[in-house]
């Protein structure tokens, strides 16, 4: 059983987007805001962490604080039995660590990646909960044509031998599974309905939905837009979803010219999907290494004057969907772009 999946982040500040008023609250902490909501008689609650945000390459450093430079890594958890890690990038660490310190206590965890590039996947060997004994991991992922049957577990195994990490660790993958889904399949998990679908992408890339009890999250990064058989998957996937975490790397001309077939979005595809597929809140992700917290800030209000309710994720940045609607907190310090 796990002691409490709501996390330890510090949190400054908690906006309503969606039926509540849009007045700024304050709350001293993550728990207080679930204590409240307990007393709201909150149905059911679907809790979403991002860990890291940034695509490529880890991009740590001053002009990289406020949104993070850890490579791509989010988290959800549903107030049943749904727990799901989405890719494994360097933000998995800090993920890892926040179990460690009490956070969770042995628990079946969903692992799905989207594809094998690095951002992806370079977080695995420095993730402790996977030498804890206790925890079940069930691997989700597709079959390479380059790494051929068990593309996944191929890859955690590989990261872990010489020379690519110093000494032969015991990961505890006995009793886990793994399995190898495909665009347009469906399955449950945890109490969660999720669906795969193929986005554009260099050697193959899986958006994925989770329909949870509190509402549904569309996990859609590394996709470049012009391919009208996966443009169409990807509007399918988002069809009215209540958060749609999107692929915004490169700006409308980088996609347009000297970044074209590299396999990512901009802002303005982001809000183009957002507004075709009636989603609810768009979470702009997946920014370039190249760009400072001056830059997401800029694509964020960008994005806004096209989509109202869009976000731009950064490290430490809570969702909570409920059936009172979708509230974000960010851990301190808060982007410097308000909500208005
Ligand atoms: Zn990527
Ligand atoms: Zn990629």
């Amino acid at each position: 059983m796990r002691s409490s999946p709501w996390g330890q982040l510090r949190i400054a500040i908690i906006r309503k987007q969606k039926t509540l008023p849009e007045n700024e609250i304050d709350f001293a902490n993550v728990t207080t805001y679930h204590e409240n909501l307990a007393k709201r008689m909150v149905q059911s609650i679907t809790k979403v962490v991002f860990w890291g945000v940034r695509g490529s390459t880890p991009a740590p450093g001053p002009h990289t604080s406020v949104y993070g430079g850890n490579t791509v890594c989010v988290e959800v958890a549903t107030s049943g039995s749904g727990h799901f890690i989405l890719d494994c990038g360097t933000g998995i660490r800090a993920l890892g660590n926040s179990w460690s310190q009490g956070q969770f206590n042995g628990d079946t965890v969903h692992t799905l990646v989207t594809h094998y590039h690095w951002d992806h996947i370079q977080g695995i060997p420095f993730f402790l909960p996977f030498f804890e004994a206790q925890n079940l991991f069930h691997f989700y992922g597709f079959q390479s044509k380059h790494l051929g049957r068990d593309s996944f577990r191929k890859v955690i195994e590989t990261q872990f031998s010489a020379p690519y990490f110093p000494k032969e660790q015991a990961i505890n993958l006995k009793d886990c599974t793994f399995r190898e889904v495909t665009g347009g399949e469906k399955w449950e998990a945890g109490g969660t309905q999720i669906t795969a679908a193929w986005l554009n992408h260099p050697q193959g890339c899986l958006g994925y939905r989770l329909d949870t009890a509190a509402g549904s999250i569309v996990y859609a990064t590394d996709h470049e837009p012009g391919v009208s058989e996966f443009d169409r998957n990807l509007c399918q996937l988002a069809d009215n979803a209540d958060v749609l975490i999107y692929d915004a790397q490169y700006t409308p001309e980088q996609v347009a010219t000297n970044r074209k077939g590299w396999g990512h979005s901009s802002w303005l595809d982001g809000v183009k999907v957002a507004t075709e597929s009636n989603v609810k809140n768009l979470i702009l992700f997946h920014h370039d290494p190249t760009s400072s917290d001056k830059i997401v800030d800029q694509v964020l209000s960008n994005a806004r004057n096209g989509f109202r309710r869009t976000w731009a994720a950064a490290e430490g940045m809570s969702l909570i969907l409920s059936d009172h609607g979708l509230e974000a907190a960010f851990a301190v310090p808060k982007p410097s772009i308000d909500f208005c």
